[in-house]
């Protein structure tokens, strides 16, 4: 990395592992590394736990960005209409305009976690102030790399790893249906209140977070859904023995946007 100008220097970090393993990496690599994480206010509590384990094993600050309205003052301001993958307006006004306001026209690096085995694209901003830098792409460090940086470093994995593939909002649309019979089994809480978002009376427009049914349609079919991921990790235990639970999760599910989940 060859960064030694008088530009910021910033890690937005997901809550997820690819940036807290790089907020390892580049700990003894960039002076003056500031450490930002944007908080939409629905994240888990696993989430919270683990940057609170960060700060404290790797001494850092990190600084929490909010949002200026809340994803209810949103969705109202949509006509209840939810985000989806074609449709994601929540990372915008939860995550990326934050980001963006509160970096203002400094002139930084924003460093990404994208890993070198990994084909991903997301959040680049246009903002010609703000100038991405790929350090894992750029010393080809991949998946195996990141899981040592994150054991011997001591942090390890988030918690909620062991039962879902991504950091980010609790409803995030790019759940798997597994994960959404996870978020139940794990927070009901949430899973209600992921509910009470959804559209699904008689007579009006359905808005749901799974693709085909709502929650309460998806948690009738909780044994199927949980025998057919059973059924995709024997197939797949067959083919690749030694996997872990979570890299199986990471495998089939679809990515989200690199600012949520990295
Ligand atoms: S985590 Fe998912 S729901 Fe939350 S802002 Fe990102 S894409 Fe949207």
């Amino acid at each position: 990395m060859t960064n030694h100008d008088n530009r910021r220097h910033v890690l937005s970090l997901s809550g997820g592992k690819d940036s807290a393993a790089l907020a390892v990496y580049l700990q003894d690599k960039v002076p003056n590394l500031e450490y930002m994480f944007m908080d939409t206010g629905y994240e888990l509590a696993e989430t919270y736990e683990f940057l609170k384990r960060m700060r404290a094993i790797l001494g850092i600050e990190i600084t929490v960005v909010k949002p200026e309205r809340d994803f209810e003052t949103w969705l109202d301001l949509k006509g209840g209409y939810l985000p989806s993958p074609h449709k994601r307006w929540c990372t915008d006004v939860l995550k990326i305009s934050p980001y963006e306001k509160a970096i203002g026209s400094d002139k930084i690096y924003s460093y990404i976690g994208i890993r070198a085995d990994e084909d991903r694209d997301g959040y680049i901003s246009n903002n010609d102030n703000i100038i991405p830098v790929y350090p894992f792409i750029e010393d080809g460090l991949v998946y195996a790399d990141i899981e040592n940086l994150l054991e011997s470093s001591g942090l390890g994995f988030p918690k909620y790893y062991e039962w879902r593939s991504r950091s980010g909002c609790f409803f995030c649309f790019f759940q798997q249906k597994i994960e959404w019979v996870n978020l139940h089994k794990h927070h009901p809480d949430l899973f209600k209140k992921a509910m009470s978002y959804e559209k699904v009376g008689e007579g009006e427009k359905r808005f749901t977070w799974s693709e085909g049914e709502s929650l309460e349609e998806l948690l009738l079919r909780k044994d199927e859904i949980e025998k057919a991921h059973l059924d995709k990790i024997s197939a797949k235990k067959k083919n690749e023995s030694g996997d872990k639970l979570v890299d199986i999760f990471q495998d089939f599910g679809p990515k989200a946007c690199i600012i949520c989940d990295l």
